[in-house]
């Protein structure tokens, strides 16, 4: 692993990045107050560490028996499919995901603001299911959690003895009225949460450069994945133009149906003061109703509260440009499962019911459950993942040892916001909101942005994510 990251370090001249080339990049260096020495001793700790990790991975090995079935083959699915193939001898694994293709998804914002080519996020599927791992190309329609029983589209039922329920969320691009994933791109409203949309965007920001006008940024009310993900895009985009000295030609708002635009005290005032530089207005509790794509009007509605009650404002804004966030759930077969949020504040997202230290279904105890689709409260991303999956991995071997679930998840999240071309604010926290910054990060004021996290983003994470994660080695 570390020679591969240190070779992907040193062969940067042949790079094809459009948006940053060497000299870029050694002008960040600088920048950041780093000389090159210390730098390449600071990847070479990464490097150590993650050594270390695949000396731990090997370390531990358990004659567990029981068949495993997984559901969902993503960054949590693979990752738990790679881990539980390193750990048990002779394990009986079937993995169901109907997917030829394997996403890098912290690649699409970087595609959709020309950083990456397409090409350059995703894998074959069939490259990444490890060795003697049963794969069943096909989608899950239903689970019977009592009689251990999955139901798929086209290859009928499938028994488990223990399951790993991590097929990720559903976007429900038709909860946004006027729009459907068909449509997604008419009327200049963009979305980079899919991979054909983030290429739509990338095409359209460049558009919007040039002929002006207002952009329009929205997040959502549910929980979703990478909640940086709307913020960074709509950075990129000011940067953008500025980059293409347009930038008094364009206006650029966002909306947040959040009451707050950042919701960790210790990165959220530099977020603030970043937006406030940049000259983008930032609108609280406001949630996207609808959008006419012909009229190119949003339709939003603002929430208040006055003498203690609760006033909902309609109203509409005119744009050229709009980057909207769709509301998210977990998938429908989790919600007819009964293995989901039924009532409560997530009756109508529905995310699969763990305990948020062991990650096992709180009524289910052979079931585990991690990755976007869970209830954990912390974000939704890859780099927290990176985290549940060994401690997942132990407990599920502990459970099917007969023993209690022993490893316990602290919610680590991580949520690199890309500021501009070159600078990231690194956020890394735990559940409770508590700043965690990981080695070399700690040793360094993360509170700002950086371009050593801009390097970490742009050149490390997606080889880090293809050759480790994936691997279950990172
Ligand atoms: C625009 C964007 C930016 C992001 N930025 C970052 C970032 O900067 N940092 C970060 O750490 N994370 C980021 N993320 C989030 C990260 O990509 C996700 O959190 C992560 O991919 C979730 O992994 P998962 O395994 O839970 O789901 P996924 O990786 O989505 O995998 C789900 C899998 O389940 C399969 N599946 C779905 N339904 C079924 C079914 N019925 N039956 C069988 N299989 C099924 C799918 O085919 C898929 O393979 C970003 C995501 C997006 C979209």
């Amino acid at each position: 692993m570390f020679f591969f990251v240190f070779g992907k370090i040193t062969t940067l001249k042949k790079a094809k990045m459009r948006m940053l080339n060497q000299n870029d990049l050694l002008e960040n260096l600088n920048k950041s107050g780093l000389d090159r020495r210390s730098f390449i001793k600071y990847l070479t700790a990464v490097g150590l560490l993650s050594m270390v990790n695949t000396q731990e991975a090997k370390a531990f090995s358990s004659n567990a028996k029981g068949k495993i079935v997984i559901v969902g083959g993503g960054a949590a699915g693979i990752s738990m499919a790679a881990r539980l193939k390193r750990w048990l001898k002779d394990p009986d694994i079937t993995l169901i995901d109907p997917s030829d293709r394997q996403y890098y998804q912290p690649g699409f914002t970087l595609i959709a603001s020309g950083v990456y080519e397409p090409g350059d996020v995703w894998k074959k599927q069939e490259d990444y299911i490890p060795k003697n791992v049963t794969w069943i190309k096909d989608s899950v329609a239903a689970i019977d959690p009592v009689a251990n029983e999955i139901t798929t589209r086209k290859s009928g039922k499938i028994s488990y003895d223990f399951l790993v329920l991590t097929p990720g969320l559903q976007i429900n691009w038709d909860k946004v009225e006027g729009i459907t994933y068909n449509t997604l791109g008419q009327g200049n409203a963009h979305c980079i949460y899919d991979f054909n949309g983030a290429q739509k965007t990338w095409k359209a920001i460049q558009e919007f450069s040039k002929s002006g006008g207002r952009g329009i940024f929205t997040d959502t009310y549910t929980k979703h994945k990478c909640g940086g993900a709307p913020k960074k895009i709509c950075l990129l985009t000011e940067h953008y133009t500025r980059r293409q000295k347009t930038r008094e030609n364009v206006m650029l708002d966002f909306y947040t149906a959040s009451h707050e635009l950042y919701d960790v005290p210790y990165y959220t005032p530099r977020l603030l003061e970043i937006y406030d530089e940049r000259n983008i207005p930032i609108s609280i509790n406001t949630k996207v109703k609808g959008v006419d794509t012909v009229k190119k009007q949003v339709y939003f509605e603002k929430t208040e509260l006055h003498d203690n009650e609760k006033i909902v404002t309609p109203f509409r804004e005119d744009y050229d440009f709009l980057h909207f966030t769709p509301p998210m759930s977990a998938p429908t077969f989790v919600r007819e499962s009964g293995l989901g949020w039924t009532e409560g504040k997530f009756a109508d997202e529905n995310w699969v019911m763990v305990d948020k230290e062991t990650m096992v279904h709180t009524k289910y105890s052979n079931i585990i459950s991690l990755g976007d689709c869970s209830d954990l409260p912390t974000s939704k991303t890859s780099a927290a993942i990176r985290v549940q999956v060994p401690l997942a991995a132990k407990n599920l071997i502990s459970l099917m040892e007969g023993k209690a679930p022993g490893e316990k998840y602290n919610g680590y999240a991580a949520c690199p916001i890309v500021t501009d071309y070159g600078h990231v604010l690194l956020c890394e926290f735990d559940y409770a909101k508590k700043r965690e910054s990981s080695f070399p990060f700690s040793l360094m004021d993360m509170s700002k942005e950086s371009c050593l996290a801009w390097l970490l983003k742009v050149y490390i994470l997606k080889p880090m994510f293809f050759y480790g994660m994936l691997r279950g080695k990172a």
